[in-house]
């Protein structure tokens, strides 16, 4: 997670890859792998966000646009082939590393024509120290929770009992202490990840001892399993040429209804990027030199062609708490009911609609307003297909539908952007497409 990269090579993730193997951590590898890139003939636009997908005649993507906002001014790349890899979706809920985080890629493949699936898992929320944005989850399953005086707040826990902590924090303040971690297990929770510490050490709080308030921060699609639809293992899509990898992909291919946190996401960016890269390397060269000549055609509509007079400057700001307000709430998004889900999906609606006519961004505004639009998107694509899923699955609860069914061992498609439509598409099918 970090600053957006920009530039998207099939070199990249084969670096991660092999680096990964040979040992290398974090930024010591992505500095390797941008070498690696750079000998390799790839520019790199660092700070350059995509604000939209090009299309050839035939609809193929092939190619995209965006905008330096260091060095200023708009940019256009020709490509014979994309690979998204912008992430999930976190609402800007101020969870650790998500305010990149805005559902952006999503947005560009639905205006292509991709598809989407698994949106409905989609409640991941992260426990963190109040006021912190700090949601890395592991040390929690040594935690106690309490009301505020000091009793034990029953039935709460990281896992297989958050739901607890969200309906006691609609009314109370929640509080935390580590207090089932002994002496060696402290010690190695330091070694282990010493970042979780850094909070706890800023505000003079020992978390072994003392207790702590907690919050929720919404964590969307970035811990959910949901994203772009993928039809090959190649990581295609259904559009040609477009191509999806890590959390901008469905993860339900490795991971079915629940991801939470745990190694299997990093390793899902790392090996669906390696196969997203070597597909669209493959697909880009099967076009040879044709593919420098083909008409490009912009893609991009909610944010950047708005279809009445455009509203001031600053709509997006309006757009994202309107979002934000269907979203963030835990009585809206994590304790899903049917009823609720309804009506914020008709706010939701409504949203678009003042997205699609009056929302427009120039300049570096180009991609707070397609952010705005990727949020408003991605939120009715998780409405729409939870709504869809009418029992308890995965991270796909509802309380109206308490029970898994067996009759919905389906995947739920979704896709539209004035229209949201959803289809259920059956497992056996998607895993032969996928053999
Ligand atoms: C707090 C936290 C802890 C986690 N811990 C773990 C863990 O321990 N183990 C694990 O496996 N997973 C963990 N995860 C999940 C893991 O971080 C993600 O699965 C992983 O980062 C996904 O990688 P990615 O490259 O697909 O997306 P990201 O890492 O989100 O990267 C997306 C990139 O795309 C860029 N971008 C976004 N929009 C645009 C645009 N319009 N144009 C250009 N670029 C754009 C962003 O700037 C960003 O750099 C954790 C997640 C969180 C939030």
């Amino acid at each position: 997670m970090g600053a957006h990269p920009r530039a998207v090579h099939p070199v990249r993730t084969a670096a991660v890859h092999t680096q990964l193997r040979n040992g290398l951590q974090g930024p010591e590898y992505m500095r390797r792998m941008r070498i690696r890139v750079q000998r390799a003939g790839a520019r790199i636009l660092d700070h350059s966000p995509v604000t939209e997908l090009l299309t050839d005649p035939s609809g193929a993507v092939a190619g995209a646009r965006g905008y330096r906002r260091q060095e200023g001014g708009a940019y256009r790349v020709r490509a014979g082939a994309v690979v998204l890899a912008t992430g999930g979706c976190a609402f800007l809920s101020g969870a650790l590393g998500c305010n990149v985080n805005t559902g952006d890629g999503a947005l560009f493949a639905a205006e292509a024509g991709a598809e989407l699936s698994g949106m409905e898992f989609s409640t991941a929320y992260g426990i963190a120290p109040e006021g912190t944005s700090v949601t890395k989850g592991a040390f929690y399953s040594f935690a106690t929770f309490y009301h505020a005086d000091g009793t034990v707040l029953e039935g709460a826990a990281s896992q297989g009992g958050r739901s607890v902590i969200a309906r006691a924090l609609l009314h109370e303040k929640v509080y935390c202490r580590l207090d089932r971690a002994d002496a060696p297990a402290r010690r190695a929770m330091r070694l282990a990840q010493s970042n979780f510490f850094l909070t706890f050490d800023r505000l003079g709080i020992d978390p072994f001892t003392e207790l702590f308030a907690i919050t929720l921060l919404a964590e969307g699609t970035v811990r959910g399993t949901g994203g772009i639809r993928i039809t090959g293992d190649d990581c295609s899509t259904t559009v040609p040429g477009l191509y999806a990898a890590g959390d901008a992909a469905t993860r339900e291919l490795i991971c079915g209804g629940f991801t939470g946190g745990g190694s299997h996401n990093a390793a899902w960016a790392i090996s669906s990027g390696t196969w997203a890269g070597q597909g669209a390397a493959r697909y880009a060269l099967s076009y040879g030199r044709r593919g420098a000549t083909r008409l490009l055609a912009p893609t991009g509509g909610a944010g950047l062609r708005p279809t009445r007079t455009p509203g001031p400057a600053d709509v997006h700001r309006e757009v994202i708490a309107a979002v934000q307000n269907e979203v963030l709430p835990y009585e809206k998004n994590y304790l899903r009911h049917g009823t609720a889900l309804v009506t914020s999906l008709a706010a939701l609606d409504a949203t678009w609609d003042e997205v699609r006519s009056a929302l427009l961004g120039t300049g570096p505004d180009a991609v707070r307003a397609r952010e705005a639009a990727a949020m408003t998107a991605h939120a009715r694509w998780m409405y729409a297909s939870a709504l869809a899923r009418t029992e308890s699955r995965g991270m796909a609860r509802r309380l109206d539908f308490p029970a898994q069914d067996p009759a919905q061992r389906h995947r739920i498609v979704t896709g539209g952007l004035d229209e949201v439509w959803t289809r259920p598409e059956p497992v056996a099918a998607l895993l032969e497409t996928a053999s």
